[in-house]
């Protein structure tokens, strides 16, 4: 078996606000190129890549020329075709590699007639636990719904995911407003939640003297980890060092070169593993084998997704023995999805793991085609801006919050008018 072509095609989808984080927004919809590679005897496997509101299409055309003609079995040696540590130090091609490896695994297992986790050492769960993952929010423009940036709001926002997904963990979004007000804000999540277990990440935004001063004011709390206080590894020891609650980072250890350094001089207790940063599902496995020899904690870490990405982190929940913590993900702000059958649904808070072959998951040809036609009207959005903020960026440790008393002008953020038409009877 040969692959015989590669196709990518961009898409954008709504999500049921805009999402508010540490270095800017996803401005009420995210950007994901969906990659189809196909083989010679007519086999298509399912990749997807994304997350920074740009599209990946042109990068995925130019790595067709490596991979026509290369047996999809052999999946180790595409690292090694597209990855090699020193031949692509001008063309990093990690995010790529993964979305191919995800296409490869998914016509494997297509191929064999088996599931994509029977490939990667067999299920040891049916279902994966997710995290509530609580974002501060701009409002719906239409009916003003969905803003998140009262104390108030989110508590109510946490309360009703629950309600309606089952989920026991929540993870807050921070780095937004002012630490201070963010503790606030945790806290407030605490008292009403006070069966649950709970996590803050705010993408490693603040000063060094603000991270221990907020670990210390959660230890009392029941946490699952402080994820990212601070930016660095050094950083990240040092709060280590002054702070009773387990550190977890996707920032600072998300390649085996970092994980070894980690291993040798502990900064984290928790490595979030990411299908995509680490280059495909096989790698976190990988990676998940050194965190149990060592006694590091793992998770399934989010850089936002849709289905076919979703089903990557479900096969990976799915197999590893030493994932003790929920799941992260993105998905529940969605407002559709490009696979069939619509979204995923949670049930208790889990999601099933797929058991179709290969990935589980079928394109829907027509919403892929809608989201395509969306995306042309629409086109990338700057991930790391915030729209009601225009002028700021983020310096690192951040030294500029939003302030929590103005209401946002939803005038401000382009197109949402277009979302708005474009999802029939949802949210928007
Ligand atoms: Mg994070």
């Amino acid at each position: 078996m040969k692959i015989a072509d590669v196709r990518a095609t961009t898409v954008t989808v709504p999500l049921e606000a805009p999402l508010r984080h540490a270095n800017g927004a996803h401005w009420g919809r995210f950007v994901r190129t969906i990659v189809e590679v196909e083989t010679d005897d007519g086999i298509v496997g399912l990749g997807e890549m994304g997350g920074g509101g740009e599209s990946a299409e042109r990068a995925f055309a130019a790595l067709k020329r490596y991979l026509v003609g290369h047996d999809p079995f052999r999946v180790e040696e595409l690292r090694f075709k597209l990855c090699n540590p020193t031949a692509s130090l001008y063309n990093n091609r990690v995010q790529l590699l993964a979305a191919v490896e995800f296409a490869c695994l998914d016509i494997v297992g297509k191929a064999l007639g088996r599931p994509v986790c029977d490939l990667l050492g067999g299920r040891l769960r049916d279902e994966v636990e997710f995290a509530s993952y609580l974002f501060f929010r701009h409002p719906n423009p239409t009916t003003g719904a969905g803003e998140v940036r009262t104390v108030d709001q989110l508590v109510a926002h946490a309360l009703e995911l629950k309600e309606r997904h089952g989920f026991s963990t929540h993870k807050l979004k921070g780095g937004v407003f002012p630490p201070e007000y963010e503790l606030r804000c945790y806290r407030a999540l605490a008292e009403e939640l006070p069966d649950d277990r709970l996590r803050y990440d705010p993408n490693a935004a603040l000063p060094l003297e603000d991270a221990i001063r907020f670990g210390r004011a959660i230890e009392d709390l029941d946490n699952d980890y402080l994820e990212d206080p601070t930016y660095g590894l050094h950083g990240m020891r040092q709060v280590r060092a002054a702070v009773r609650v387990p550190l977890a980072t996707n920032t600072v250890v998300v390649n085996f070169e970092q994980l070894a350094t980690n291993v040798r001089d502990p900064a984290v207790d928790v490595v979030l593993l990411d299908t995509t940063f680490w280059g495909g599902i096989r790698a976190c496995v990988k990676a998940a084998g050194v965190c149990e020899t060592f006694q590091l904690g793992v998770a399934v870490h989010s850089s936002g997704e849709l289905g076919i990405q979703l089903a990557t982190m479900l096969h990976l929940g799915a197999v590893l023995p030493n994932l003790t913590y929920a799941a992260d993900a993105h998905y529940h702000h969605l407002a559709d999805d490009v696979i069939t059958g619509g979204k995923m649904p949670y049930a208790a808070g889990r999601i099933l793991v797929p058991d179709g072959p290969g990935l589980g998951v079928t394109l829907d040809r027509d919403k892929l085609e809608h989201y395509a036609e969306l995306y042309h009207r629409l086109g990338d959005y700057p991930y790391d801006r915030d729209p009601v903020r225009p002028d700021w960026f983020a310096l690192v440790p951040n030294q500029s919050w939003a302030d929590p008393d103005k209401v946002t002008d939803v005038a401000q953020i382009p197109g949402l008018r277009e979302l708005r038409r474009s999802v029939e009877g949802a949210a928007w």
